[in-house]
């Protein structure tokens, strides 16, 4: 089962091929990668040469970022990675002039508005989706992306409770914006139809986002830190990524090393034309257990050789 429609229309195929193409523009050659349709599963990536165990096959830039609640104040606000805050600053929110650069307009939208109750919202229920909602909705405000930014992403079936849970953070993220004056025509798109199908997306296209790199002494935190149940530094979606289908015993896996920059690796030889895939959950998990979260959070029945194995 693939996390993206199997359907696609002309525009869609012309933007799968220039979101392999573009993804490194001072890369000579493309990935070598394809992505097709798949006899069972929608859409796959598949291998268009032989690549090496360990190899990187791309990389992908987040098309949607969002901190953890934990992590606000000492990751980059655009690319997630850590700052280490100095004296005469306690809340850096950039790590860079770039990042500062790229998020401007979306973020004059968001710095307008008091978050406060619709993170405590997040908190208390410990929702981390509707943040990547939220600044969604900052990007579209400001024009910097499109209403259907998100659209081609395959959509999670929503039950009616599901939805009716909705209710609460959308009332939330809709009245922090008319509190901070912005203007209806803004809002235009902005209905519970549009929040439900993009947490829908979201849902099953989210990425957790734990950084591998840094220093000795965050890889120290980091495990004090997971007693603590949480060491990622954010959440994120891609494009590209999210066509790669699910393996209990993948070939490639996705790192991250300083920043919410993906990096595709393949865990072990592939040969030309074998279909690249990854493991949405942990792979460490019993049979049984991956079957129940991979069917209630993604909806799908794994039957990829490692379950049919029964292993
Ligand atoms: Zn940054
Ligand atoms: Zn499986």
């Amino acid at each position: 089962m693939s996390r993206w429609i199997s359907r696609f229309r002309k525009n869609q195929v012309v933007s799968l091929s220039s979101a392999i193409h573009h993804q490194k523009p001072s890369q000579a050659s493309p990935p070598p990668i394809r992505v097709s349709i798949t006899e069972s599963a929608g859409r796959g990536v598949f291998a268009t040469r032989r690549i090496g165990a360990g190899q990187l096959i791309h990389t992908a830039k987040p098309l949607l970022t969002h901190p953890s609640l934990s992590t606000l104040n000492t990751v980059c606000y655009f690319c997630l990675r850590n700052i280490t805050p100095n004296n005469t600053s306690h809340h850096l929110l950039f790590c860079s002039e770039d990042c500062k650069h790229n998020s401007k307009v979306f973020y004059d939208v968001e710095s307008r508005a008091d978050w406060s109750a619709f993170h405590d919202y997040c908190r208390s229920q410990g929702l981390k989706y509707p943040l990547l909602a939220k600044r969604l909705a900052c990007m579209i405000i400001s024009g910097a992306a499109s209403a259907d930014f998100v659209d081609i992403l395959q959509p999670a079936s929503l039950s009616n409770e599901m939805i009716s849970q909705m209710e609460e953070g959308f009332g939330l993220l809709r009245i922090a914006f008319v509190k901070a004056d912005i203007m209806d025509e803004q809002m235009t798109f902005l209905s519970k139809q549009w929040y439900a199908s993009v947490l829908s997306r979201i849902r099953i296209n989210a990425f957790r986002i734990e950084l591998a790199g840094g220093s000795y002494e965050d890889l120290l935190s980091m495990a004090a830190a997971s007693i603590e149940a949480e060491i990622a530094v954010g959440n994120a979606v891609y494009m590209l990524p999210s066509f790669y289908n699910h393996d209990c015993d993948p070939n490639v896996h996705i790192v991250w090393i300083e920043n919410a920059d993906a990096r595709l690796k393949a865990l072990r030889d592939v040969e030309e034309g074998e279909e690249l895939r990854i493991c949405y959950i942990d792979v460490s998990m019993s049979r049984d257990a991956r079957q129940t979260v991979l069917s209630q959070g993604f909806g799908f029945q794994c039957n990829c050789s490692r379950c049919l194995s029964g292993e």
